[in-house]
């Protein structure tokens, strides 16, 4: 007889591991026992040495689909006697943390149980396994335990305790198990106040919770009404409706996506006017009707993580263009719990609007009485449920390329899975960046990043930031040594960062933390050439840096070359007014005395005059601003709605299969200017001739593709380099991408891209982090 100790690490909580473990040591005759520990998982078995090793090698080789072994530690003990197999109770260990499992989709188990007539969850909107269903949004503390969570309100009825309790049972030990007897309800109203509003969990049901949960009372029994309830939901969705259905990670405002008038009166109320809506599709032949869908687009659709995916649209997707304006993509998902199924059940619409609960670049609304205050105006009927949502999460983004999956927006089925740093770090907190911000906070190797937090230009999402900041560091038992920023003075995450009293500041510049966020999710060492196209990044020489060219390693960065600094004026009018832009292009190609007709004449001699003085007027690189300034020559768009929408629409313009380029040219003697003055003057030759925008929107991506490859070239020969890394924004449009990718490994060149972390503003935490460590290990040795 031996005995044997195995702990693991990794994602092996709420994944159905104890019963794997449980049921895998009774087949083998074992005996001991498995818990879980705020480090991970922990079993002791004993018998025979050989059964043993099975026992080993079956927990590695055939865990639960859901779980990720990080670590694996086997110690062999001196047997104790035991007779029989149990699962213990949780067991906490002080500064251990276990990972946290992201927010699974409905199995396929749980949604047959949802449509089954007679079983006892059919129409059941909360059901779930230790396959699938609510993590990372309910979970309050660790270890995962249902008193942990935001179902500690529900007590479990004898017929789910007996699943929760039998090992053979799909439910056994599923923190989350429900039913319609004893687990959350559907609520629904129109009226000024919603049902479950109350402040805390006052039914006999609701038991005691150490979580600082806020559960509501459900205003009647679960089950009763449920199918009505739905079944009016439909009703309204389909005659037209604007409905609030509170959901997964927060709520989603929804209309029947084929009717017009629903959807631009959506637009209106949520005072959002040209940024895509997502939709909900009923299934994947519906998808695939509207869009073109490839093999990787499929398996990313179907996954687990349900995110959102941008597919091309096809011509006759009979959709109305006020989903997607100026857009060749829609943005897309499957439904991913029981409800979402549910709305979909014997409804004539095949295509619902989900777009995030909240009003224009809020956060995402949770709970019910926020839902009532902040989008009380903008739904007609509300459909919630009395579940509280802990953590908020939006739904996330992702775009295939090259046969593999690219995060967009990381948030719901992703976060807070960790990244692999390669090495320990010390306990950091890198804050991120301005828009589309996300934070890092890291533990021994891991980088754990927070879902997406937003735009942190408004309190509300400064709020999200440090709710979501205080969970992470609770959740991970971390406490940052050092903190990582951006250099932009006025940024609320550099701020935030300052004024964190005692604690080390490491400032990294913009578009550093790009390059060493590719280079981290990829695993390199050492130094690459890092090509860091996007917006706006603070430039240490005061200039609004965003065409780069870098020669980086995590300990240093230089910069090798550069968009020609234009003239840009206006500050934040900038970004919002593309001619500005054009102006600013206009005036370095050929002088302060061009015409320019693109906006108002009043306003044009205003900006003239600030370009002439310098007032207000910046120097710029941005790379965003080059494609701003082609859109408005062109005459496609003076003034944008969101973030990069020029760029989008000039990318979704551009014909297939034209080969031609402006010139340009690479002077200096360095850092090298890539100067694009001689296609600025084609450009606007072109435009007085009439030439067609897709051939000059082709040609302008092809010149740039083509100057950016020329300049990797150079680098790569001077610096005896050969690894390139794309990060930025501006690198979603995908045919700059392919088109840079293509070439670079034309010339022999080796080409990372990002997959795990955004090339936008989103991924940049990771690089902070990844620089400060690199910092720190430097200063203490
Ligand atoms: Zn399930
Ligand atoms: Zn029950
Ligand atoms: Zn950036």
């Amino acid at each position: 007889m031996k005995r044997v100790r195995i702990r693991l690490r990794g994602i092996v909580q709420g994944v159905g591991f104890r019963p794997f473990v449980h049921n895998l040591a009774e087949n083998l005759g074992l005996a001991g026992y498995v818990l879980n520990s705020s480090a991970g998982l922990v079993a002791e078995v004993e018998g025979h040495p050989a059964v043993l090793a099975r026992f080993v090698e079956a927990v590695r080789a055939e865990a639960p689909p859901l779980a990720w072994i990080q670590e694996m530690e086997v110690a062999e003990l001196e047997p104790l006697g035991d007779t029989a197999f149990e699962i213990r109770p949780s067991a906490a260990e002080t500064g251990e943390f276990a990972l946290i499992s992201p927010d699974v989709a409905t199995c396929p188990d749980c949604l047959r149980d949802c449509a089954e007539p007679g079983n006892r969850r059919f129409g059941y909107p909360f059901t779930n396994c230790t396959n699938c269903g609510p993590r990372y949004t309910i979970i309050c503390d660790i270890p995962y335990d249902r008193a942990n969570t935001t179902m500690a309100a529900f007590r479990m009825c004898a017929a789910c305790q007996a699943e929760y309790d039998d090992p053979a049972n799909r439910r056994f030990h599923a923190q989350p198990n429900a039913c319609p007897v004893c687990g959350p309800a559907l609520g629904g109203a129109g009226g000024a106040r919603l049902p479950g509003e109350a402040v805390l969990a006052r039914d006999g049901r609701a038991g005691g919770t150490a979580c600082p949960t806020h559960a509501e009372a459900p205003a009647r029994l679960a089950g009763t009404g449920e199918l009505e309830l739905l079944a009016e939901a439909r009703a309204r969705l389909a005659a037209g409706e604007i409905l609030a259905i509170k959901g997964l990670g927060g709520f989603h405002l929804a209309c029947d996506a084929r009717n017009r008038e629903a959807v631009e009166q959506l637009r209106a109320r949520k005072r959002r006017s040209d940024k895509p809506f997502a939709l909900m599709v009923r299934n994947l032949a519906a998808v695939e009707a509207m869009c073109e869908v490839s093999e990787a687009d499929r398996a990313a659709l179907l996954g687990w993580r349900r995110p959102i995916v941008i597919l091309p649209r096809r011509d006759a997707h009979g959709l109305p263009q006020a989903i997607a304006p100026g857009n060749r993509t829609l943005g897309v998902m499957l439904p991913y719990t029981p409800l979402h199924q549910l709305l979909f059940a014997g409804a004539p619409y095949d295509a619902l609007v989900m777009t995030s609960g909240n009003l224009s670049e809020e956060p995402i609304v949770v709970s019910n009485q926020e839902a009532r205050e902040r989008i009380g105006g903008v739904a007609a009927w509300f459909l919630t449920h009395n579940r509280d949502i802990y953590m908020r999460t939006d739904d996330s983004v992702v775009r295939t390329f090259e046969g593999r999956e690219r995060v967009l927006r990381r948030s719901r089925g992703y976060a807070p899975q960790t990244l692999d740093l390669g090495r320990t770090v010390p306990e950091l907190l890198a804050c991120g960046g301005e828009l589309k911000n996300v934070f890092c906070l890291t533990k021994g190797r891991h980088a754990i990043l927070s879902q997406h937090i937003g735009d942190l230009e408004n309190y509300e999402t400064l709020l999200f930031f440090e709710e979501t900041l205080a969970n992470l560091k609770k959740l991970f038992r971390v406490e940052p040594r050092a903190v990582a920023h951006d250099l932009h003075p006025l940024y609320l995450s550099t701020r935030y960062a300052l004024e964190l009293a005692g604690l080390p500041k490491i400032g990294v510049q913009h578009h550093h933390a790009h390059i060493a966020s590719c280079m981290a999710e990829n695993g390199l060492g050492g130094e690459v050439i890092g090509v860091a196209f996007d917006g706006t990044g603070y430039g240490p020489d005061g200039a609004i840096w965003g065409g780069e060219f870098l020669v980086a390693g995590y300990a240093r960065c230089e910069r090798r070359a550069h968009l020609r600094y234009v003239p840009l004026a206006g500050g934040d009018a900038a970004v919002r007014e593309p001619w500005r832009a054009a102006l600013g292009y206009l005036t370095d190609t050929f002088g302060a005395a061009v015409p320019f007709h693109a906006a108002p004449e009043e306003r044009v001699r205003v900006v003239r005059r600030m370009i002439a003085t310098g007032l207000n007027t910046v120097r710029t690189s941005s790379c965003g601003r080059l494609f701003d300034a082609v859109a408005s020559l062109m005459g496609l768009r003076q003034q944008v709605n969101f973030e990069g929408q020029a760029a989008i629409e000039l990318e979704a313009i551009a014909e297939d299969g034209n080969l031609d380029r402006y010139p340009y040219g690479i002077d200096g003697t360095g850092p090298w200017e890539v100067d694009f003055r001689p296609a600025i003057e084609q450009i606007v030759r072109e435009v007085s001739t009439g030439r067609a925008r897709a051939a000059m929107a082709a040609k302008f991506h092809n010149t740039l593709a083509h100057a950016t490859v020329e300049v990797c070239r150079r680098i790569a020969q001077e610096a005896a380099l050969r690894r390139v890394c794309l990060s930025g924004g501006t690198f979603q449009n995908v045919r700059l991408l392919g088109a840079v990718a293509g070439g670079l490994r034309a010339s022999g060149l080796e080409v990372f891209l990002h997959a795990h972390v955004p090339p936008n503003d989103g991924g940049i935490a990771l690089g902070q982090a990844a620089i400060a460590a690199e910092s720190l290990d430097i200063n203490v040795s």
